[in-house]
């Protein structure tokens, strides 16, 4: 199968009607894409390597799933409609079962948010999969790193920390191995392999929110960048962190490092005035999507995290840094 072969089979669908906003997709120099009129184009793009990204043998409909959840869930913590995606594509060899599995994975999720493959490029080499998603929204209503406000609530989508217990049992760590309960892996996994990006909430919240990002490399090194945007602080009230069923059991350090230095979740982690709690609520319920108020912003930097009395809780933020 050559290159041009692969590519038809695999990623240029017949028969599948393009939305509106596609004027020409995949076989030219160029697709071309019409935003809606007086619209802003919102451009991301993330690669998820072998190796570092993922465990070598992965499960290729989840790769598909999740390297175009990643790139969605950009567009969700900026407010943006998706528009479509372009997929550059390295490959050790054209596996046709392979392909097969991950452009299901793939094409799933991008016709459940109407969001299609326009293009891309395709070259043998190490497994690495890089997405470029275009989106788009009102001038005005992006929901911006740095524009939180002090006296802002500060909220989460879903929970956090199952993510990050599902890499520890598939890495064997050993605390993971000890206190995960049998039989949850398969579970866990799912919240590793196939995150849910939070578009429906995102676009609710374009306009209504003040400040948002996705949480990816953990919730509290995410919120410092979020802080440090916006020259704040803050404090999160822990007993109002959602906590999974499935990390009930974890000693409480541990289930606190899950919790706010996860990583992988790809949650929506924003701020809202406290005047707006009501209409942030509607968004949650419009996008069937929870959300909990889980802290609030201040003038003051830094961020603290406080126990059920209000006393200062101490635990190294940290996040995930490629290059730390
Ligand atoms: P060019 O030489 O102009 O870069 P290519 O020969 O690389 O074009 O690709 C031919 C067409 O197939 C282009 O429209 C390109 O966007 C598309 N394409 C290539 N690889 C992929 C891929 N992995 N997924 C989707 N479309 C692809
Ligand atoms: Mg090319």
């Amino acid at each position: 199968m050559g290159e041009f072969e692969l590519i038809r089979r695999h990623f240029q669908r017949s028969g599948v009607a393009l939305p509106d906003q596609v004027a020409l997709g995949i076989g030219d120099d160029c697709a071309l894409l019409q935003p809606a009129p007086g619209h802003q184009l919102a451009v991301s793009c993330d690669m998820l390597v072998e190796g570092r990204h993922f465990f070598v043998g992965t499960n290729p409909a989840s790769l598909g799933h999740k390297a175009l959840a990643v790139n969605l869930s950009d567009l969700a913590a900026m407010g943006a409609r998706p528009l479509g995606f372009t997929l550059a594509l390295a490959l050790p060899s054209a596996n046709d079962a392979w392909l097969t599995a991950f452009a299901q994975g793939l094409f799933a999720l991008a016709d459940a948010h109407a969001c299609p493959l326009v293009g891309g490029d395709t070259t043998r080499g190490p497994l690495n999969i890089c997405i470029t998603v275009l989106g788009e929204l009102r001038p005005g209503q992006a929901l911006r790193r740095g524009a939180a406000q002090p006296g802002d609530d500060l909220y989460v989508s879903g929970r956090t920390g199952e993510a990050r217990l599902a890499l520890e049992l598939l890495l064997g760590t050993p605390w993971a191995l000890e206190h995960a309960a049998p039989g949850t892996l398969p579970r866990l996994r799912e919240r590793l392999e196939r995150p849910v990006p939070r578009v429906a909430l995102g676009r609710a919240l374009a306009g209504l929110a003040h400040a948002a990002l996705d949480v990816s490399d953990g919730l509290a090194g995410d919120l410092g960048h979020l802080l440090q945007a916006s020259g704040v602080g803050a404090h999160i009230e822990l007993p109002h962190l959602p906590v999974a069923p499935d990390l009930q059991a974890l000693p409480p350090a541990l289930q606190l490092d899950c919790l706010i230095n996860g990583g992988d979740d790809y949650e929506l982690l924003f701020t809202a005035a406290p005047a707006d709690r009501t209409a942030i609520e509607a968004a949650a319920q419009a996008s069937e999507t929870p959300v909990h108020r889980i802290g609030q912003i201040s003038a003051a930097l830094g961020l603290r995290l406080l126990d059920a009395a209000g006393q200062p809780v101490a635990l190294a933020p940290r996040g995930f840094d490629h290059f730390a």
